[in-house]
């Protein structure tokens, strides 16, 4: 069944008391900013007060609002050179709401490059959006983050090395001085969310180091982001048995530290616990990540590009529909109707070694590297450090030359 939020109200009957409590579940998903499904299992209450009128619900919307951005990052996945309307923005906005989604990620391209980011950001703030931002940090004046703080706006900033050299080789245009004094500034003002860190070759042995940095600029949690499809990407992504190393250090390091992280790649957690690595999520997680649903979790949220493009997910581009020609809402409902993602979607339906794997049901494997790499979109994912035999992924992306990134049409 697809995700849809649903508002359960329960009794509690203690003697002559009756208390009422509600929360929020998907079913067949995780509870909204709780680690339960539900704080009372619903098989044991007969009461079912209010059903959502809509059936289904994304996760999330992320939205990269602008294509412009003033560095030449290593890893950018590169957008289309245009922007939807302010008109269409705003609109889009309204629909976004309308579409009850957990939070909002704003994006680029550098967001703060859109020339009417802040009366956007206000619209969004005014409608009750719960709004992340997600900035390479160079642009982040001083005003600009007393003015997020009076809003509640929360951020993440992008630093890919605690070393210099590294991190200006990687953020092209950037200098790290200046980007963790932005963030230490968000710190100090309480909207910095976390620090992001895409994870690659360049920056795989320095893990303790961005550790110590984060505690340094006052980040409670650092965001690894497993490198996905981009630009060269077959050159930066790491090997199954690097991706072992990054997991087991940054446990590590988050025990030497006590900053919290969220890894961002599907098997993580069956990972973890395969190998009986002590990791238990952030307790309070309640920012953008979903620890209930540890693994793939493309079509249960929206991307929207610059260009109005609505994908299932922010590195797998399959166009659901285009905004400039339709709503959001009516882009989500074909999504909830499309066969084609609801296979995607459907860990039954995999192809190569995930296809027979114990955790596939909770993992899944990430669609867009597999599609990457081996231009199936249901085939293994060859980046899996569960999956020992697979040593390299050079070894298994023989059929990845010439693969592009190119936009498909999906519905
Ligand atoms: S083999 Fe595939 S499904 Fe299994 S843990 Fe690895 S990526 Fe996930
Ligand atoms: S396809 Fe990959 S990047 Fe997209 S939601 Fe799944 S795991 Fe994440």
């Amino acid at each position: 069944m697809l995700p849809g939020r649903i508002r359960c109200i329960h009794v509690l009957l203690l003697g002559r008391t009756a208390s009422l409590f509600s929360c929020e579940v998907y079913p067949g998903g995780p509870a909204v900013g709780t680690t339960n499904k539900c704080r009372f299992p619903c098989r044991f209450v007969k009461l079912w007060l209010m059903k959502s009128p809509q059936t289904a619900f994304p996760y999330y919307v992320d939205w990269a609002i602008t294509h412009k951005c003033n560095l030449r990052c290593v890893h950018c996945r590169g957008m289309k050179d245009s922007e939807l309307s302010t008109d269409r923005a705003v609109s889009l906005l309204m629909e976004i709401k309308g579409l009850k989604p957990g939070w909002l990620i704003i994006e680029g391209g550098e967001p703060l490059m859109r020339q009417d980011f802040f009366s956007l950001l206000r619209y969004a703030h005014e409608l009750g959006l719960n709004i992340f931002i997600i900035s390479n940090g160079t642009l982040l004046t001083k005003s600009a983050i007393g003015w997020f703080a009076s809003m509640g706006i929360r951020i993440m900033v992008s630093i890919d090395s605690p070393d210099p050299a590294t991190f200006e080789r990687v953020r092209r245009g950037a200098e790290l001085s200046t980007v963790t004094k932005a963030a230490s500034l968000c710190a100090g003002a309480g909207i910095l969310d976390a620090i992001n860190f895409t994870l690659s070759r360049y920056n795989l042995t320095q893990i303790p180091e961005l550790f110590l940095l984060a505690r340094k600029i006052g980040a409670r949690r650092i965001n690894i982001l497993g490198l996905k499809p981009c630009e060269r990407y077959t050159d930066q992504l790491l090997s199954p048995l690097e991706y072992r190393q990054a997991i087991e250090e940054s446990v590590r390091a988050s025990a030497e530290t006590g900053v919290r992280f969220f890894f961002d790649e599907p098997f993580f957690t069956v990972s973890v616990r395969e190998w009986g690595v002590p990791y238990s999520p952030d307790p309070g997680g309640s920012s953008i990540t979903i620890y209930d649903a540890p693994g793939c979790i493309l079509g249960k949220y929206l991307f929207i590009t610059p260009d109005g493009d609505v994908w299932p997910c922010s590195f797998a581009p399959l166009v659901m529909g285009n905004l400039n020609g339709e709503s959001l809402t009516r882009v989500w409902e074909k999504m909830l109707r499309s066969t084609r993602l609801r296979r995607l979607m459907d860990h039954r339906a995999r192809n190569g070694y995930c296809k027979n794997c114990a955790h596939v049901a909770e993992c899944g494997g990430c669609r867009a590297r597999a599609f990457r790499l081996t231009k199936d979109w249901h085939g293994p994912d060859s980046a899996c450090p569960l999956y020992h035999k697979t040593l390299s992924v050079a070894a298994t992306q023989v059929s990845a030359t010439g693969v592009d990134n190119f936009p498909t049409i999906c519905v």
